[in-house]
């Protein structure tokens, strides 16, 4: 509607030229810059983009080599289910209590500090699992610099530690290995490291350069020792930023507390963020008025490596979303209402039902080919991360539409929706339950089952490429 008002055309014309170009628009949809240029040449006007992108405004300062200084690194336990993550983080948290203080870590605020007898510092992210670092990867957030996987010595090296690695390994972050429950009779670290040898992951004791130390998390055996091998590998990584600056960084959870309103929890990775500092969060914006870090303590300020809690922000902004500071409060408001506009067109265009218009598209689209999903899983997590994957598999000519998508096994009714709408049913971790087998094989529904993310993925792209119209 803004381009057929600029060039003083009727909007339908827009329309029906977006559809000459096999795409069908609404009048309120946005369109790219590249489309942007080629309607504007079918009526004789050049394109020139005048106005910066609204994210380009976010000016990122350019750091001097001189102004960079080391920072504490950031790191993410993950493994399979059970095999002591959450004791691991428990542990720690109780028993590294900053120089001088009395008293442990007192809030779940979603991250946090700890300081060795060195005086060196790590920085935890405190919601254990690949899930939750995918998600937020899948945000564009890499706050992760190394992964602590952990694996059960009285266990096998089980489908989510292999998970695990795959997702570690694909976000380039190097890996220490935590063998867990060794205070246990029948824990067998060697079998764990003999394992991972097989998968070509040699640690250190097997001749390999990958760190790993056997621990119990029950007890705090070794737990020191792995600390001080995770900070080895940060001193290989040179972790730099540059404290003098406004602060950038990612968002690590947010919630709405009944008294004191939004409480998001930040990880500052650059520069310094202080109380009175404007800040803009996703589609959240807000002047900060207080800090605590979480020990429960009031702070005035946090610099790089550092997780804090924030109030302040106008709304709860979503975890992996990044954080800026603004020198006026205006404008990080006015970026903050811009994105949750283009938010909101995202949504109108995303939102497909099986109604006729539906159908009309994909004839008006001809020769557009497009993979339906219907997506399962058992958590949200997972379900997320799929679904955020399978989205980038789209190419310019096949289009892969998530039709819906949830938590919970395979059910009737989701082959139903399958058979309606010509879709395949994937699910994570679950499988068809009552009569969804029965139904999706007399309706030649396609079922797949995974346990393995990459399985997922890899599976779909193959199917993809075998979609893919003949090269002419
Ligand atoms: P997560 O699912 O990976 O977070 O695992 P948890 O930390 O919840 O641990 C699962 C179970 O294993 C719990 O019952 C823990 O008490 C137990 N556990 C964790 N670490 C150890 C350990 O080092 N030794 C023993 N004996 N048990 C452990």
């Amino acid at each position: 509607n803004e381009v057929a008002t600029m060039m003083d055309v009727p909007v339908t014309k827009i329309i029906s030229a977006c559809m000459s170009l096999g795409m069908m628009v609404t009048m309120n949809q946005r369109l790219d810059a590249e489309t942007l240029a080629i309607v504007a040449e079918e009526f004789g006007y050049k394109t020139e983009f005048v106005t910066a992108d609204i994210e380009e405004s976010i000016e990122e300062v350019q750091d001097k080599p001189e102004d960079l200084k080391s920072r504490a690194p950031i790191v993410t336990v993950m493994g399979h289910v059970d095999h002591g993550k959450t004791s691991l983080l428990d542990y720690i948290r109780k028993e590294n209590v900053i120089a001088g203080e009395s008293g442990g870590i007192t809030q779940h605020i979603g991250a946090y500090g700890v300081q060795l007898d060195n005086g060196q510092k790590i920085a935890f992210l405190d919601t254990p699992g690949h899930e939750a670092f995918t998600a937020m990867r899948a945000r564009g957030a890499q706050v992760t610099d190394i992964a602590i996987i952990v694996a059960a010595a009285d266990d096998d090296i089980m489908p989510q530690t292999k998970e695990a690695i795959s997702h570690a390994q694909a976000a380039g972050v190097p890996i220490v290995f935590a063998i867990n429950k060794i205070d246990k009779p029948h824990a067998n670290p060697e079998k764990i490291k003999e394992g991972l040898a097989q998968m070509n992951l040699l640690v250190e004791d097997w001749g390999g350069k990958i760190q790993s130390h056997d621990i119990s998390a029950k007890v705090g055996t070794g737990v020191k020792e792995l600390l001080e091998k995770v900070l080895l590998e940060a001193e290989l990584l040179e972790l730099k930023a540059n404290p003098n600056k406004p602060a950038v960084g990612t968002v690590v959870e947010a919630y709405l507390d009944k008294g004191r309103g939004y409480v998001s929890t930040v990880l500052v990775q650059a520069g310094t963020l202080r109380v009175g500092d404007y800040l803009l969060a996703g589609k959240n914006s807000g002047k900060v008025k207080a800090m605590h870090d979480e020990r429960g303590h009031d702070i005035e300020e946090a610099g790089p490596s550092t997780p804090v809690s924030v109030l302040g922000l106008d709304g709860a902004p979503q975890a992996g979303d990044k954080f800026n500071v603004f020198a006026d409060e205006r404008e990080a408001k006015q970026i903050a209402t811009k994105r949750t506009q283009l938010q909101r067109e995202q949504d109108v265009r995303t939102t497909k039902t099986l109604t006729l218009a539906e159908i009309g598209r994909r004839i008006a689209l001809g020769t557009f080919k497009e993979l339906n999903i219907i997506l399962k899983g058992d958590v949200d997590g997972s379900v997320e991360a799929l679904t955020d994957s399978f989205q980038k598999l789209s190419t310019e000519e096949i289009q892969v539409n998530i039709l819906h998508k949830g938590v919970g096994a395979i059910t009737e009714s989701d082959v139903l929706l399958a058979t309606a709408s010509d879709a395949i049913i994937i699910g994570f971790n679950v499988r068809p339950v009552g009569n969804a087998r029965t139904i999706a094989d007399r309706e030649e529904v396609d079922i797949r089952t995974y346990s393995i993310i990459y399985d997922a993925i890899n599976d779909l792209k193959d199917a993809m490429e075998g979609m893919l119209s003949p090269e002419v």
